[in-house]
């Protein structure tokens, strides 16, 4: 069994934006509580902290931090056509990626072997100087960053399974070889238009930027297939030290706006490649922080799954379907064919 910790605290669900929008903080109602019925989750909490200046300065600009500093105590402030804010929203966007910072530190130490943070707002979508996509600040990349400062990290390897690419999160990246940025998300005329297979980096970030644009309707046969031959391989290669996850829930076969088909044991099984790959290489340091995710039943069941399958406090599930259907999917065939192409200048194992 592992000791899985998780960083919930009531301060996410202050942020608010505007009435009926699917970033509301009853996505993360429901979730808090879920894991008071699951009192035999074996989960370690841990209590998130603000986010220091310096810590938001690795990965955004001072006057945009200075822009959302000053949206504190105001009613509604109007950052982006789609993300606005309300009086504790700053706060807390800084106990977002603060409280990611410590689980991550905690995971890192070996207090814990793994863990999620349970925070809103998400934040692969904010730039360095822009708020987006429901985002504030990217709390993914300012743990990247924390955990690169504070331990002397060179190779961290970032997943992001929401169905959004994390156009914020590869932008940090994009020249920086001591993050790889590996991203799944839905392309073609879907939000944010980033996310081609051809975005492979720069500089000397280039080939550590690897993503895996799919169609939409793809599920758990795709997902599983390209984490266990695009991925792992990858992944292998490239050795990180530590694990991140950009965790969205928006490829739920349910979800309002991802279009994907993902069920929550394709939830589990992405989990346990991501734990294999960190288990090879990371001595297991593998941290998620929560994305997107709309439909709050489907949610809350993959959440659970999830952190079911980090803790490892029951018996896997079999694998089955996806064994069977392997090899049947044409489409699916030819992308692995294009990213093998792509990818495999700078991954042999490819
Ligand atoms: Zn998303």
């Amino acid at each position: 069994m592992n000791r899985t910790g998780i960083v919930q605290d009531p301060i996410y669900m202050e942020h608010v934006m505007d009435p009926g929008h699917p970033e509301s903080p009853e996505r993360l109602k429901v979730i808090y509580r879920m894991l008071e019925e699951e009192k035999e989750l074996p989960l370690v909490g841990v209590k998130p902290r603000p986010a220091t200046r310096e810590e938001l300065e690795t990965t955004h600009s001072p006057v945009y931090i200075d822009r959302i500093a000053s949206t504190a105590g105001k009613q509604h402030f109007r950052l982006d056509m789609d993300t606005s804010t309300s009086a504790k929203s700053y706060e807390a966007a800084l106990l977002a990626a603060g409280g990611f910072c410590e689980l991550t530190k905690a995971v890192w130490d070996g207090q814990l072997d793994n863990g999620f943070a349970l925070v809103r707002p998400p934040g692969h979508h904010a730039e360095r100087d822009r708020a987006m996509g429901f985002c504030l600040f990217n709390n993914v990349a300012i743990g990247a960053y924390y955990a690169i400062n504070a331990f002397s990290l060179e190779r961290i390897l970032i997943v992001d399974w929401d169905v959004h690419h994390g156009n914020g999160t590869q932008h940090e990246f994009y020249a920086d070889p001591r993050v790889l940025y590996f991203s799944t998300h839905r392309y073609g005329f879907f939000y944010p238009g980033t996310g081609g297979a051809t975005e492979v980096g720069t500089g000397k970030g280039e080939g550590f930027t690897v993503n895996v644009p799919l169609p939409s309707g793809s599920g758990d046969l795709e997902y599983v297939t390209i984490f266990e031959t695009i991925l792992k391989p990858i992944a292998l290669q490239y050795r990180p030290q530590l694990v991140l996850v950009s965790a969205g829930f928006d490829i739920h076969y349910n979800d309002p706006l991802g279009g994907m088909e993902v069920t929550e044991k394709g939830f589990g099984e992405l989990t346990r490649v991501l734990m294999e790959i960190a288990e090879a290489t990371a001595q297991g340091k593998l941290v998620f922080t929560l994305e997107g995710g709309y439909d709050i039943e489907g949610e809350k069941q993959s959440v659970r799954t999830v952190l079911r399958e980090l803790s490892q406090a029951f018996p896997p599930e079999k694998k089955d379907h996806t064994e069977k259907e392997k090899g049947k999917n044409q489409p699916l065939e030819q992308m692995i064919l294009q990213l093998r192409e792509i990818q495999g200048r700078y991954w042999k194992n490819l």
